[in-house]
């Protein structure tokens, strides 16, 4: 992947939640405070603002200008969490102005256990990292069985879509949702949906 496939999957990201904003928001005002479109959109807006604004050097300089815009622009519990995602996607693409596959994944590995060590939230927590973990997972078999990236990106979309619906039964054990209790169940998680829109928009890059 290029830095101008990079900048078109982050351009992406940001077309995606701003189009399901409200979506997003409807989400966490069943289990949460209902901000986590506005937080997504913001963020997201902030962040593109700034790498369009001046182009970044490599992919590592690329990643942590919106890991770091993302943890200054966001209040919320996403906001930390998707900015160590990137900031850790940053550290492991390093100088680098192309990513292999091999290289993707192991910076969306990176990412993933980033989220892992800051929100200590494991799978089945009803959480972003419901998609996050099976996506990452997907990618990376994916590639060790020889798939190209855009098809290895399919197989990540796919999983975290799943692992999206699959959060709607789940118990809430981190979060504002967690504090709900029993009454968390029933819905689907608005972190786990914004998550399947990334993976969504790397598909969208690839092809
Ligand atoms: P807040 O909960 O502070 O209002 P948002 O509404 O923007 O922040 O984001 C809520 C989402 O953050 C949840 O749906 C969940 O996916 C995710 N989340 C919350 N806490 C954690 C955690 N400890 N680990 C991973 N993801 C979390
Ligand atoms: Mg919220």
């Amino acid at each position: 992947m290029t830095l101008d496939q990079l900048t078109a999957w982050m351009t992406e990201f940001r077309r995606l939640v701003t189009e399901q904003r409200d979506y997003l928001t409807e989400l966490d005002s069943a289990i949460g405070d209902a901000d986590h479109g506005t937080n997504m959109t913001r963020g997201m807006t902030a962040a593109m603002t700034k790498v369009d604004a001046a182009p970044s050097a490599d992919a590592g300089e690329f990643f942590k200008i919106i890991g770091m815009t993302l943890v200054s622009s966001v209040g919320g519990a996403s906001g930390p969490l998707y900015g160590t995602f990137f900031l850790r996607l940053g550290t492991a693409a390093g100088t680098a102005d192309t990513l292999d596959g091999t290289a993707l994944g192991a910076a969306l590995r990176a990412g993933l256990e980033g989220v892992v060590a800051r929100g200590k939230a494991q799978l089945e927590d009803k959480t972003m990292l419901d998609a996050m973990i099976p996506a990452v997972g997907a990618f990376q078999t994916a590639l060790e069985g020889g798939a190209d990236l855009p098809a290895a990106a399919d197989a990540a979309l796919a999983a975290a879509e799943q692992g999206r619906d699959a959060t709607e039964p789940m118990l809430a054990k981190k979060g504002r949702a967690s504090y709900l209790g029993e009454r968390s169940i029933g819905h689907i998680d608005p972190g786990a949906t914004s998550t399947a829109l990334l993976f969504c928009a790397l598909a969208t890059a690839l092809r």
